[in-house]
């Protein structure tokens, strides 16, 4: 029965009920993590082969260059055609580059901000006459993105982000009024953390739209494009294609990594954009390296092979972490499901789950769950600032511990969660 139909001495018995529950979940000492999205050991052993590539005898790329040495800023062909491939961007107009797409994504922000990118002048002169720089943020969305956006003195400006996608409307509206709006933050497949895919539709009219701003710039971060937790493999939208179309081919900054393909902390990520964009980059990264680690982007090349050999191992990881997917989906239905006090995504990708318990609860429900051995991501993580204003939002993070750590956890989770509600209607 629905939490709101209970009476007062029912909604008591309940929490009496709920309040042994929790009690007994302490002495069990749990220390359970689901805090961030990261592969569990058993999807990093999968690609343990790279540990023994590329091999004393393989000192050179397909084009005869010596890895070992110096050189090769825009990164290995082949790395290139493969993620080209799966991205639907040509190899050209691709760099690869080192382990982490984060640094990408600070880089091509920071030389915007310092030397302007085509299109603009340096943001940075627009923040030292006083003026602010603001990005637009789709909540619930990526914390990191939002602290990297704040490090920068960007103010964040939160527009709904629902899981067919943002709040359009208002994108369109904030973005033709204000030249001081420069970007926006895009996650198009599975998005982090609410499984949100953007479709072609919604794509154009992001590329194609009125902005205030002449450098307004997609910070389009396709990190799940190929982490699908189904059988419809949705294929990655050609958002270059689109913006050249819609005669803005520069709007748009890609950015992807096989952080979650190969090895988290030691993968190769990958910047995408118009040939402008792309010299506009290289100009500007050469100054900063003198190349890539093209060892560890020949070893990703010889061991993904094709882009149909990183389909195959996605497949691997996804038969690890569907299940995990699954046992969330089952026991927060199972405890909460009756009570109507949550609502939970139920992704067809990506990494993550994002839960919406009863307003206001959110950050006593992390709190109860710390209690309990269960670490959980910060309430309002998801949203720019770390504020969620009807503090609700918490982030499921499933795929590093064991299943059966998933189970335990999401079950004390549940609990939590019907404790802190039925707390807050008593109260
Ligand atoms: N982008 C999104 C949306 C993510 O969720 C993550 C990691 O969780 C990253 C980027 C980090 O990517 P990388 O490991 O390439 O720095």
């Amino acid at each position: 029965m629905s939490l709101a139909d209970l009476s007062p001495a029912e909604l008591s018995a309940l929490h009496e009920e709920l309040t042994t529950r929790y009690e007994e979940l302490k002495p069990a000492g749990l220390k359970l993590d689901l805090t961030r999205g990261k592969p569990s050991a058993e999807q990093l052993d999968l690609s343990n082969e790279l540990l023994g590539l590329p091999g004393p005898d393989h000192t050179v790329d397909a084009a005869g260059v010596d890895v070992r040495n110096y050189g090769g800023l825009q990164g290995l062909q082949e790395i290139r055609q493969i993620f080209g491939d799966l991205l639907g961007i040509p190899a050209d107009q691709l760099i690869a580059a080192d382990n982490s797409s984060l640094s990408i994504m600070h880089d091509s922000l920071t030389f915007a901000l310092l030397h302007g990118r085509p299109g603009g002048a340096p943001w940075a002169r627009l923040q030292a006459r006083g003026e602010t720089i603001k990005v637009l943020c789709p909540t619930p969305g990526y914390d990191r993105h939002f602290m990297l956006s704040e490090a920068l003195g960007f103010e964040l400006i939160p527009v709904d982000l629902d899981v067919d996608g943002p709040d359009l409307d208002t994108i369109k509206k904030l973005a033709a009024e204000d030249p001081l709006i420069k970007a926006i933050w895009v996650v198009p497949t599975y998005a982090n953390p609410n499984g949100a895919v953007y479709s072609s539709e919604v794509t154009r009219e992001l590329v194609s739209m009125p902005t205030a701003a002449d450098d307004f710039t997609i910070l389009w971060d396709n990190a799940y494009a190929v982490h699908h937790l189904t059988d419809d493999e949705i294929k990655p939208v050609d958002v270059l294609g689109l913006a050249a179309e819609a005669r803005h081919p520069d709007r748009v900054f890609v950015y992807a990594s096989s952080s979650k393909i190969t090895f988290a902390g030691a993968g190769v990520s990958f910047f995408g954009g118009s040939k402008t964009i792309i010299d506009w980059y290289l100009a500007n990264l050469s100054k900063r390296t003198i190349g890539p680690d093209k060892i560890n982007q020949l070893r990703h090349a010889l061991f993904l092979k094709d882009a149909d050999g990183v389909r195959a191992l996605m497949r691997r990881h996804r038969a690890i972490i569907e299940p995990k997917f699954a046992a969330v989906e089952e026991i927060l239905a199972d405890r909460l499901g009756s009570y109507e006090v949550a609502r939970w995504t139920e992704p067809q990708g990506g990494y993550f789950i994002s839960l919406d318990v009863a307003e206001h609860t959110a950050a006593e429900v992390v709190r109860l769950a710390k209690e309990a051995g269960i670490a959980l991501t910060p309430a309002g993580s998801a949203y720019p600032y770390g504020k969620d204003p009807a503090d609700k939002n918490i982030r499921i993070a499933p795929t590093f511990p064991p299943l059966a750590q998933v189970r335990t956890a999401i079950d004390g989770l549940a609990t939590c969660v019907l404790l802190a509600a039925v707390t807050r209607r008593l109260a």
